[in-house]
């Protein structure tokens, strides 16, 4: 009888699978994804760099060049936590479909007046 009366309840009920890769995935409320960074807002203090816990983050403020390796970055959400501005020039988006063939294409560099470079090699700081 169990049986049955679960059968019927899955009858009416939404599929528990979603249509993923072919729709864009569900994401929770509060999911941390990629990191990401505003030079609008950034005023160059270094929190971020100072309170990663996986050294993923490098800053050179001489040369304004901020960067971010997503392969070492854990998703902790610590640098958005210490950012001092509002709104907060470091934070996590949903971004989550990161996979690449190539580790390095992972790292992000952001230099000030120049348009985004991906995938640099060497760290410059
Ligand atoms: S989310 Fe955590 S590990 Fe990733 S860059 Fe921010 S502080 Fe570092
Ligand atoms: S903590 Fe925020 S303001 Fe400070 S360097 Fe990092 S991103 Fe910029």
């Amino acid at each position: 009888m169990g049986v049955a009366i679960e059968v019927l309840k899955r009858l009416v009920s939404r599929p528990v699978t979603t249509k993923y890769p072919d729709a864009p995935p569900e994401t929770p409320e509060g999911l941390r994804g990629k990191v990401e960074w505003n030079r609008e807002t950034c005023i160059w203090c270094k929190m971020c760099e100072m309170n990663c816990p996986a050294n993923a983050i490098s800053i050179d403020k001489e040369k304004k060049i901020w960067s971010i390796d997503t392969a070492k970055c854990i998703f902790c959400g610590r640098c958005n936590e210490v950012c001092p501005t509002k709104p907060k020039s470091v934070y996590l988006t949903k971004k989550i479909e990161l996979a690449t063939e190539r580790k390095e294409n992972l790292r992000d560099v952001y230099e000030e007046h120049h348009s985004q470079e991906k995938g640099q090699k060497e760290q410059k700081t």
